[in-house]
């Protein structure tokens, strides 16, 4: 892999690019040169590591999980430990990024797009703290289910503009907040929250989550004098896991894993695992790995995790599949939940039910592993969002173990 991805045109070999109306091509355009020049600019890399030092709490630890490891059996098990940063998730190194790049470029607001609101709030928190002005688009539906991530955006000081067209969930808000930003873009960025989109955005919302596997390859190298076997990521958009494998990508030895929703199994809409069932397809400005169906219109998802709940995939996470360099597999809803319970009572921690598909991963496949296997796996978040959802279960459960239907709540 010596050619530079994404080429000038923002392809990822045959995925990616800008599939937008001529109405959206100049600000995309003016975001490009915009960001090339801050790529470039070492006060600018200098300002964006100093908010994440000071303010969002980087570097994230690098924890040994002992317990886990034991538990498991087999390799010996490290994570990246993105559910400490501030906000509870990897997003906010993101959302600061563009923020300060906005910025950089003179807006002074800033747009962005919230299906389970933890973009949303990392997003309201970063024009905060740079002191923008922030709308954020929601299906009244997504409102609806995520009240407590409405609040925490307002309570941010931004706006929460409801969509009430179509299905009122992530993908109708992502068209209104394209439509505000085109329509305002003198003064307006619009902050995309994962490796999605036309280019430039794949691009750079990958540069800034490659902060994750930056420091995890130090780290790692700290404690273990030596690279990992494997890297284990969860993959909604893409962004955690580009984020933690891509300084990683030229060590061939590495091998990597992405793990896409499983839902409740194979049938078309019970799951959100583009990689099966899927096919390539153009969805919000990017040509990648889509589900549809048979008529070609985007098939409903359903994960038990929002995050990872979206019909399509970064277009580089399309290429590195087909380069054969990341390998992608599935975990399904009940494995996910399962992972949640095994990481909090081995390590004391409460994983995001997204991050815990990557630990159900490891727990199905250590016993296969040799034990001096070194594996690290991406925590992108942290559990408290999901209490709701994991407690709702362990009552189905026991109604379930009871022969009797859950109790309606
Ligand atoms: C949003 C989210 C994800 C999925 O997004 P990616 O772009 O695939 O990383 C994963 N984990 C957590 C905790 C999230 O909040």
């Amino acid at each position: 892999m010596t050619k530079r991805v994404p080429d000038r045109r923002g392809y990822f070999g045959a995925y990616g690019g800008r599939f937008v109306p001529e109405t959206v091509m100049p600000a995309l355009l003016e975001l490009e040169r915009a960001y090339a020049a801050c790529r470039r600019d070492a006060a600018f890399r200098r300002r964006l590591a100093d908010l994440l030092r000071t303010h969002c709490g980087r570097p994230t630890p690098l924890s040994l999980a002992a317990r886990l490891s034991a538990a498991l059996g087999g390799p010996k098990i490290y994570l990246k430990r993105e559910d400490l940063c501030h906000t509870g998730a990897h997003k906010i190194n993101n959302a600061l990024g563009q923020a300060l790049l906005a910025r950089t470029m003179g807006k002074k607001r800033i747009v962005a797009e919230t299906g389970a609101g933890q973009h949303g709030v990392a997003t309201a928190a970063a024009a905060a703290l740079l002191g923008m002005e922030c709308t954020v688009y929601m299906g009244t539906e997504d409102m609806r289910r995520q009240a407590p991530n409405v609040a925490r955006i307002r309570l941010l000081g931004a706006e929460v503009a409801p969509v009430e067209a179509g299905s009122r969930t992530l993908k109708d808000a992502i068209n209104e907040a394209m439509r505000d930003w085109v329509t305002n873009v003198r003064t307006t960025h619009y902050l995309l929250g994962s490796v999605l989109g036309p280019h430039p955005y794949p691009l750079l919302v990958r540069d800034f989550q490659t902060v994750i596997g930056r420091e995890a390859r130090r780290q790692i190298l700290r404690s273990e004098g030596r690279l990992p076997d494997l890297l284990v990521a969860c993959v909604g958009g893409g962004s955690n896991a580009i984020g933690l494998f891509h300084p990683f990508l030229r060590d061939e030895r590495v091998a990597m894993v992405g793990v896409e929703a499983g839902g409740r199994g194979g049938a078309l809409g019970a799951h959100a695992a583009r990689f099966f069932g899927g096919s390539e397809g153009v969805l919000h400005g990017t040509r990648s790995f889509l589900l549809h169906d048979r008529h070609g219109q985007i098939a409903p998802t359903h994960s038990i995790s929002a995050g990872l709940d979206y019909p399509s995939i970064g277009p580089e996470h399309s290429f590195l599949r087909a380069q054969g360099r990341v390998r992608y597999t599935r975990v399904g809803d009940r494995a996910a939940l399962e992972a949640f319970h095994l990481l909090a009572r081995t390590e004391g921690i409460l994983p995001a039910l997204e991050s815990a598909h990557a630990i159900a991963y490891v727990a199905e496949h250590a016993r296969a592993l040799p034990k001096k296997t070194l594996v690290l796996v991406n925590l992108s978040g942290r559990g408290d969002k999901d209490l709701d959802t994991v407690r709702k279960s362990l009552g189905e459960k026991r109604a379930r173990s009871k022969g009797k239907s859950p109790r309606s709540r």
